[in-house]
């Protein structure tokens, strides 16, 4: 920290009046994110960008942004003092992951200085909202393994071919894209990466239902769209260094010093029931089973947020990386269908039929139960950073592979490309 910096202490507490004065108590939506309804929705999101205009236009926006980039140029300790004084207050949940991390950390790594100051700052005053597109039709395991095709034509590129799962792309502005740029070398080497205007002719975006009936999820369609080369990212071909960096911003998310977010926010940190709360509502608070499941969710969420902030101290310090990110977001997986498992197994029987009384306490936690191995799919599975931490961490052999060393073009994938 330099000697001009204001410290971290007189900016916890000019943070504090400002939050004080300026921001309402934290609401539903920005606990769960996902709004009952498609107009509600919309509300949600022009509340979210007004609100990261007010942080921008109050000073408090991109806290560890640089300032030429229109941010504040302060430490990972004045973002967590701010993320501290935030707890309890409404924030624009909407812009934290991707947009923040990994979108707008992956553009401050490897975005010319033109991209950087068109887009930051429109990120800053809540004017773009980023979705990432990696995940195909094809897998989404194997991100090398794209085969959405970017072609070059003059000085343009035309792209074809589909994303998918691609969180809120039907109400977002921009994408990062990965694309095959180069199909004579074996598939690391022929990737290049994208910026790409969502709403735009030969772009369709479908919706996905979830099965809790949530339709955040999308699919998009590319035909022949046409991308100016100032909005390509990197070096043509060098979209594999572009991407494992975007990977890792992935899997630090919401530990970022990019992100500005309440504090340990969860569901059941702030409004959702706590464990306790299911088992007094299922009459389970003396039962011994119930208490050491009680006392087990406890020690996940106490593990959970000591790993988080080492992660986050590791990625402010340039220590972060793939492998140690892998094992935060392995840990975060399987702790988290455990704690869904906890909830579901102390509501008891009030998780499968409930009055609409019973409904927040204990009838939610079916619908958690069911919905559970969302956490271990999300941002790359927990078997991929399985495969990551085995390899790369213990030093274990690598995984078999038909397609090392071969031109992605001779890969058997269907029909033989011409
Ligand atoms: C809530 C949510 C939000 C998402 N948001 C986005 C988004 O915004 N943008 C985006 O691009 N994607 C997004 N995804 C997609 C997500 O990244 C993919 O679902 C994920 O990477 C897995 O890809 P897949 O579903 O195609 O499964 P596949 O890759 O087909 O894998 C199927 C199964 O096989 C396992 N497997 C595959 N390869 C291996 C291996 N080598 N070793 C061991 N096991 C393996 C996988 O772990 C998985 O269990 C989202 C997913 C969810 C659930």
């Amino acid at each position: 920290m330099n000697e001009d910096m204001e410290s971290v202490a007189d900016f916890r507490l000019r943070a504090r009046e400002w939050i004080k004065a300026n921001l309402g108590p934290i609401q539903p939506w920005d606990l769960d994110q996902n709004c009952e309804n498609d107009e509600e929705e919309r509300r949600a999101v022009a509340r979210d960008r007004a609100l990261q205009r007010k942080l921008f236009d109050g000073g408090f926006a991109g806290i560890c942004f640089p300032g030429e980039y229109g941010g504040q140029g302060l430490t990972l300790e004045h973002n967590r003092a701010f993320n501290e004084e935030l707890i309890g207050h409404e924030f624009p949940s909407r812009f934290a992951v991707p947009t923040f991390s990994p979108c707008a950390a992956v553009l401050l790594e490897f975005g010319t200085p033109e991209q950087k100051a068109r887009h930051i700052p429109a990120i800053l005053k809540g004017e773009e909202v980023w979705v990432q597109m990696l995940s195909e039709p094809g897998g989404g395991s194997d991100v090398a393994g794209a085969t959405t095709a970017a072609v070059r034509d003059g000085d343009d590129w035309i792209l074809n071919g589909s994303k998918v799962w691609t969180s809120r792309a039907w109400w977002a502005d921009w994408g990062l894209c990965l694309a095959h740029t180069n199909w004579n070398v074996p598939k690391h080497q022929g990737l290049t990466v994208f910026l790409l205007p969502l709403h735009q002719p030969g772009i369709e975006i479908q919706r996905i239902e979830r099965l809790n009936g949530e339709s955040e999820a999308c699919q998009e369609f590319f035909s022949d769209v046409r991308i100016p080369d100032s909005d390509r990212m990197g070096e043509i071909d060098a979209g594999w260094t572009v991407g494992t960096r975007w990977m890792y911003h992935e899997r630090v998310g919401h530990n970022s010093p990019y992100v500005s977010r309440p504090v340990g926010l969860t569901k059941s940190a702030s409004e959702g029931p706590t464990p306790v709360a299911i088992a007094r509502k299922a009459g389970r608070l003396d039962d011994p089973a119930a208490q050491d499941m009680i006392g087990e969710a406890r020690a996940l969420r106490i593990v959970t947020h000591a790993l988080d902030r080492r992660l986050a101290a590791a990625a402010a310090s340039g220590k972060g990386n793939m492998d140690n990110s892998s094992i935060g977001r392995l840990f975060r997986g399987v702790a988290s269908v455990r704690q869904r498992t906890i909830a579901f197994d102390l509501a008891g029987s009030g998780a499968a039929a409930w009055t609409e009384e019973e409904e927040e306490a204990t009838g939610a936690q079916g619908m958690e139960f069911l919905m559970r191995q969302v956490s271990c799919i999300g941002g790359g599975t927990t078997e991929i950073a399985r495969n990551v931490v085995s390899e790369r961490v213990l030093g274990m052999p690598r995984e078999a592979s038909g397609d090392r060393g071969v031109a992605f073009r001779d890969v058997p994938r269907g029909p033989k490309r011409s």
